[in-house]
């Protein structure tokens, strides 16, 4: 769908005067820089990091645009996607007017960000198979909701969203819909990225904490039309990607690229190696579907096992805390060495 972004932004920030860092103010080559109170020797390293960071990220976004068929502009990049989702909520919902969309059990992050932003939230759960309803999503929204978050493959269950009732909200909802993806390349369905295109009321979120192995470094991505990734920019501290981040993550897309295909293809196979096993064990009452990096599994009793893994100093996570969802831990997919660990431990508990 396509809708009128400005009409949506928050008043406070179409009004802003955005930040303009020192660097970016001046065109041309100089060789004396000193403009932005920087240390002129250096760093205490082997490295030198006195300068700022290049707060457009254009090198990591031209790479990041080749990698995903898209436009440098058509990219955010966020400190994880947690400040992403952090800044989406900050541009479009008014606090205590305005309200987000998240449909539980899922990603902690949107609710917490909604939270700290005094957004109202509204939840709507997946029904008992994980799956979203678009019909009772949309007559749900109201006129209020400004945003819809989605998370396909989704954190904690596993599973995709059913494409065409993702592709019914995006058609019809009058207002942001946020699809996470941070799992989509261990996922058999493709990515949304292509909806972009004739949708500027979608924003797709990936990450490289995940498949990418740079957890650690924190970058996120937001792929949206211009308008609305313009927005994004305009709004966010300028140096948010740090001049380490920025070096080495370049490094890793213009290397990795083989590897991390290669990690997928096993991780995937591991986690088929964790369902298998986990459901051949008696106390364990559910393996959930999943096409992420994790396994969802309800177990007789939850806790008991958590415990006892957590005392064999195995750390999986407990999601008794979400609805609909007591009993179960989460367990992500390891190597092959930590997946074994796991699986005989487990079954000196039966
Ligand atoms: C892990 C995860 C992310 C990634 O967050 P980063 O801040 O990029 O590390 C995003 N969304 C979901 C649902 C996740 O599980």
């Amino acid at each position: 769908m396509k809708i009128d972004i400005n009409q949506l932004v928050r008043k406070n920030i179409r009004e802003l005067h955005p930040y303009s860092s020192a660097r970016s103010e001046f065109k041309g080559n100089a060789s004396i820089l000193l403009d932005a109170n920087e240390n002129p020797f250096g760093s205490p390293l082997t490295q030198n990091f006195n300068r700022y960071p290049d707060p457009l990220q254009v090198h990591l976004k031209e790479k990041l645009a080749a990698l995903n068929g898209v436009a440098p502009d058509d990219i955010c990049i966020g400190n994880g996607s947690d400040q992403l989702i952090d800044l989406i909520i900050r541009i479009f919902c008014r606090p205590e007017k305005d309200a987000v969309m998240v449909c539980p059990p899922t990603f902690k992050m949107y609710e917490v960000a909604a939270a700290v932003n005094d957004a109202k939230i509204k939840r709507v759960m997946l029904d008992d198979s994980f799956q979203v309803n678009a019909d009772n999503i949309l007559s749900t929204a109201g006129t209020d909701t400004r945003l819809i978050f989605l998370c396909s493959p989704n954190n904690p269950t596993g599973n995709n969203m059913k494409r065409g009732e993702m592709e019914k909200i995006i058609n019809h909802f009058n207002g942001m819909v946020v699809v996470d993806e941070a799992y989509i390349h261990f996922s058999t369905q493709p990515s949304l990225l292509n909806l972009v295109k004739e949708n500027n009321n979608l924003i797709v979120l990936q990450t490289l904490s995940k498949d990418w192995g740079m957890a650690g470094l924190r970058i996120g991505m937001a792929f949206a039309d211009k308008v609305v990734i313009d927005w994004l920019t305009r709004t966010k501290t300028p140096y948010n990607i740090n001049g380490a981040s920025q070096e080495l993550v370049l490094d890793a897309l213009e290397h990795g690229g083989e590897q991390v295909r290669e990690w997928r293809r096993e991780i995937v196979h591991q986690r088929r190696y964790l369902s298998n096993e986990l459901a051949q064990l008696s106390f364990v009452k559910k393996v959930y579907p999943s096409d992420a990096n994790f396994v969802l599994a309800r177990f007789e009793n939850g806790q008991e096992v958590y415990d006892y893994l957590c005392s064999a100093g195995i750390i999986v996570r407990n999601q008794s805390s979400q609805p609909g969802l007591d009993n179960c831990l989460r367990i992500t997919a390891g190597t092959p060495e930590e997946n074994q660990a796991l699986i005989s431990e487990l079954k000196k508990f039966e």
